[in-house]
């Protein structure tokens, strides 16, 4: 993906639309919870002291995230070439992901669909679901797109903008890093329930070079808008969601993306300074960067669930994302273990530390 917002307009209708009575009422619901939580909490702090005492000083054993996993599962995908919807290796990488979670110990379900994409294609999709501890109460949902972009319309060359892409990092990475905390959850489970998701879809959206005449947002993200209007259960919900975009290229920088910032920023506080005191803070900069439409907008947005998206985004440079973003040259060779393990051992720390 994805589209950066960087006129005022659309910023605009966003904030119209953040401010408007539907999000009063959930803020206004939220505020009541949080309110009622802390009279609960304080009634039973004096019995609880001596139990919490002994909770704090517990020392969280986080296991270590494999870099070298990571990279094999991100290279598996890329070995299936391109993952556009409707395509064989689309099909062989739905299997492969499922099959992967399956032998971590994840309960999966396979959401399958058929949405119609903006040029009129009926793209027959998978949401890939890997479930973690069921019955845990506490809930984590971690996310990226497993599909990759037909048209290669940021490479220099023009004569293929409409070939696709093998979305090593565009796809692939985020996954790659997923499947890697899936294998650790199943070694050493967590004390929250943890829910994976694999987007299908993502990457299907009209860009203004190739198709002009569609202006929307929209044609993106299919796969996360199905689902966030089709929960895999009804009434299911998460305490917070990460997306994994874009996350394996050399000396990546991730920066507080502005959407994460407005829906969740608890969350992205949490991540960065996680980061920082695992010594990442090269990688998470704790600046903001722009809007960024991605799967994390219709989780927040439809399914709301605060959702927060870890995104490589270059400052200064022409597109806002690195260098070899929706080009041929999306490959293993731009794929680095360095970053993995950043993000990785980042996102292990956080979920390791949730408390159910
Ligand atoms: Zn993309």
């Amino acid at each position: 993906m994805k589209k950066i917002w960087e006129n005022t307009k659309s910023y605009n209708e966003f904030i119209q639309k953040s401010s408007n009575m539907k999000y009063f009422y959930q803020n206004l619901f939220i505020y009541l919870s949080l309110l009622l939580l802390m009279s609960c909490n304080n009634q039973k702090k004096e019995g609880n002291q001596s139990s919490e005492k002994q909770k704090t000083s517990t020392v969280v054993s986080v296991p270590s995230f494999s870099a070298d996993s990571a990279y094999l599962y991100i290279k598996e995908q890329v070995d299936f070439e391109v993952r556009v919807p409707n395509t064989l290796g689309h099909t062989r990488c739905a299997n492969y992901l499922e099959k992967k979670l399956k032998s971590f110990g994840a309960v999966t379900i396979v959401q399958k669909a058929s949405v119609t994409a903006f040029d009129g294609t009926e793209l027959n999709i998978k949401n890939i679901i890997g479930i973690f501890n069921p019955n845990a109460k506490t809930r984590v949902l971690l996310f990226a797109h497993w599909d990759t972009r037909p048209w290669a319309d940021n490479d220099p060359k023009s004569s293929n903008h409409r070939k696709a892409i093998l979305g090593a990092n565009d796809g692939a990475s985020g996954v790659g890093v997923l499947l890697e905390i899936a294998r650790q959850i199943g070694i050493k489970s967590t004390n929250v329930g943890v829910d994976i998701i694999f987007f299908d879809a993502e990457d299907y959206g009209a860009s203004s070079s190739l198709h002009p005449s569609v202006n929307s947002q929209d044609t993106w993200c299919l796969g996360s808008q199905y689902w966030a209007r089709n929960k895999h259960k009804a009434g299911y919900h998460a305490k917070y969601g990460i997306l994994l975009d874009m996350v394996g290229a050399k000396n990546a920088t991730f920066y507080r993306e502005q959407f994460s910032e407005s829906f969740a920023k608890h969350i992205v506080d949490k991540i960065w300074i996680e980061a920082e005191s695992l010594g990442f803070a090269k990688y998470f900069i704790n600046e903001p960067s722009s809007w960024i439409t991605d799967d994390h907008y219709y989780v927040n947005d439809i399914a709301g669930i605060p959702s927060v998206d870890i995104i490589q985004y270059k400052k200064g440079s022409e597109t806002g994302f690195f260098e070899h973003w929706h080009t041929l040259d999306d490959t293993m060779k731009h794929i680095d273990k360095k970053t993995l393990n950043a993000v990785g051992t980042t996102i292990l720390n956080m979920i390791y530390k949730e408390k159910d």
